[in-house]
């Protein structure tokens, strides 16, 4: 039976692609414009995972059979296998990853930092629009902190846009969904009524055409949101998995500039050392999924770099629930393993001198051309092929 009063698919489109008005708002989104401004390499685009929630080498590149796919990366690019970590806290440690800075987070943890994040320093260095820059995280209150600092000279106006586990399913989206139901695929149908949209988009003032190209793109990239599973997605690290293919959305549709990924699932291990590790292994194949689009798409499969490590280890033995926590001070808390992939990037090599976590972000500016001021790390060696 169906309700005269239900409104049509087309109507939904057209809302849930309005539904994304931050994206809307902003017509230079995805255009490509500030690659003028690089100075030099072939990175143009950068994915910065925090593979967090506490990961040991032990189960990563010291058990390659769960991470085939990080594994199949790094034989491309530069595995650094010393990263001294800055041992602060879930937070605070994964925090140092993206400012270069090793910050003791206190009791009021619940708050931006006071250094500047890679992405401030790409978006102001850079002159990039809020629409390039982006960060995914696996959920909970203090990660939207990941996004910008309190610094006076960058902060919230070069803050990256900030997707959490429900994506850009902000409430006006949810209850569009909840009024009209979840697709679970769209078939010849639905991309007829997309097609149709598009023709009426295109056949207004051309003064109107970069935002609508904008919307467009919005409009594909809520789709594929709804298409691709994104939001249903259930299992012990279900956070983690829509972080990481709400990045691969992105990076399929905007080919942004800078993505970053918090993950955070992997501290089940407090409990469950099985759950953990099964954790890593899902973790790296939703990777893979990122990497895939990354390979298959010709724009960013040559000028794209990519970037993964945890934010420290975990203990050397078994706590007496048999799970994994961290503060034993031990090695395998201390270092973790980091892959670099790029362009720009050696090949094949692997670097087994101490470095840190804390020199990531700034190397990675440097890679852009940009300076990071307030960063206290250093240059990666033997990153540059
Ligand atoms: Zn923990």
């Amino acid at each position: 039976m169906t309700d005269p009063i239900q409104p049509s698919r087309r109507d939904f489109i057209r809302h849930a692609a309005g539904a994304g008005g931050l994206l809307v708002a902003n017509p230079m989104l995805g255009s490509g414009l500030a690659s003028t401004r690089f100075s030099k390499g072939k990175t143009r685009h950068i994915i910065l995972i925090a593979f967090a929630g506490g990961v040991r080498t032990k189960e990563t590149f010291g058990r390659e059979s769960n991470i085939p796919q990080l594994k199949a990366l790094a034989d491309e690019g530069v595995l650094y296998t010393r990263v001294r970590t800055s041992n602060l806290g879930h937070f605070g440690a994964g925090l140092s990853i993206f400012t270069g800075v090793a910050t003791q987070r206190g009791i009021r943890e619940n708050s931006p930092g006071s250094a500047p994040t890679v992405f401030e320093y790409l978006r102001k260095g850079l002159e990039l629009p809020a629409g390039e820059v982006w960060i995914t995280t696996s959920g909970g209150a203090q990660q939207v902190n990941y996004a910008s600092s309190l610094h006076p000279d960058y902060g919230p106006k070069y803050a990256a846009t900030t997707l959490d586990g429900d994506g850009i399913f902000n409430d006006e989206f949810k209850r569009l969904i909840g009024g009209y139901g979840l697709p679970k695929e769209f078939g010849a149908g639905e991309q007829r009524v997309l097609g149709s949209l598009r023709g009426v988009l295109a056949g207004s003032s051309e003064s109107l055409q970069s935002e609508l190209d904008s919307a467009a793109r919005v409009e594909s990239y809520i789709m594929q949101e709804l298409a691709r599973g994104a939001t249903d997605v259930s299992g012990s690290n279900a956070a983690d998995i829509k972080a990481l293919n709400l990045a691969r959305n992105l990076l399929s549709v905007f080919r942004p500039t800078v993505v970053g990924v918090v993950l955070q699932d992997p501290d089940v291990a407090h409990r469950s050392f099985n759950g953990y590790v099964e954790v890593i292994r899902r973790n790296d194949a939703a990777v893979g999924e990122i990497v895939r689009v990354v390979r298959e798409d010709p724009v960013l499969a040559d000028s794209t770099a990519i970037v993964v490590l945890p934010e420290f280890g975990r203990d050397r033995d078994l706590n007496m629930r048999r799970g994994l926590d961290h503060g034993d001070d031990s090695e395998d808390l201390n270092f973790v393993t980091c892959t670099a992939w790029g362009p720009d990037f050696g090949r094949g090599r692997v670097i087994n001198e101490d470095v840190r976590t804390i020199d990531i972000a700034p190397s990675l500016c440097q890679l852009m051309g940009v300076s990071a001021p307030q960063a206290r790390g250093h240059k990666l060696p033997g990153l540059l092929g």
